[in-house]
């Protein structure tokens, strides 16, 4: 949103705030609408062209609280820019399947919250790790090719330490190796209990998704069968190993559901 206001009493345009003057508007910035007024967060114009934009957690009955599909979309990158634009690490955050966090930050205290570390120059915070949800950051891989080349250091939910480049692989470039390891491409095909990157011929990743998290992995798609996933985006983090035979070929048993996300091929 462009519009909010300023010590609750003057309107202040996103766009007209200096990146060098944030740290003046912080704990300053609300929400316009009366049944709400909640504190918000400026975000500066991004790199790959989005407007500056102030953004948060609105409440219930705020008409700037909205569900709509671009909203998702909008703030689940807002999510990922927040922890570049103000973090020096990112960590990942296992979101419940079946249900996305719709806000995930500044709220302290909560599992997951991005956490505050350090205060110099009065309040002008630094925050050390924030964290995203697999979704947020399949959406981010997909549109910012710089995004996937970033050395922002990347903690994944099993603790293993990594960068945004090396941790989170397309599948087209993955080489097997041991460790947990974040791959996202396209699903190529998908039958009995396998989504794959590519054709068989292609040897690229794989995943296998148990009986057990399968009703889980559909309902967090929102799809009747695997089948239907085929051109889809996908992201799973997860330990890969190697198939037996003549074209080795590597896959990941899925082990829980929440940590393989989908977006539809126009998302
Ligand atoms: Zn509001």
């Amino acid at each position: 949103m462009r519009w909010a206001r300023l010590d609750g009493t003057a309107d202040i345009d996103a766009w007209e705030i200096l990146e060098s003057n944030r740290h003046r508007y912080r704990g300053r910035i609300t929400c316009p609408e009366t049944v709400c007024g909640k504190n918000l967060h400026w975000r500066k114009r991004s790199s790959d062209g989005r407007a500056a934009t102030f953004y948060g957690e609105h409440a219930d009955g705020c008409d700037y609280k909205t569900t709509s599909d671009e909203q998702v979309v909008e703030r689940e990158l807002e999510e990922v820019d927040a922890v570049i634009n103000t973090c020096a690490e990112m960590q990942i955050r296992l979101d419940p399947a079946g249900g996305s966090r719709a806000t995930s930050q500044h709220s302290p205290g909560a599992p997951g919250a991005r956490g505050r570390t350090h205060v110099h120059r009065g309040n002008d915070r630094t925050v050390r790790a924030g964290s995203t949800g697999l979704r947020p950051l399949l959406r981010k891989l997909i549109s910012s090719p710089e995004f996937r080349a970033d050395r922002m250091p990347l903690t994944l939910s099993d603790g293993t330490r990594t960068t945004i480049a090396d941790g989170c692989v397309h599948a087209a470039q993955y080489v097997f190796s041991p460790g947990t390891r974040i791959v996202w491409g396209t699903i190529a095909r998908a039958s009995g209990n396998w989504l794959n990157a590519g054709d068989p011929h292609e040897a690229l990743p794989a995943v296998r998704v148990s009986k057990e998290a399968l009703p889980k992995v559909l309902e967090h798609a929102g799809v009747q069968e695997l089948a239907d996933l085929q051109g889809w985006h996908f992201l799973v983090e997860g330990t890969f190993t190697l198939t037996q035979g003549n074209l080795p070929t590597p896959y990941v048993s899925l082990s829980a559901p929440n940590r393989i996300v989908f977006l539809p091929p126009s998302g």
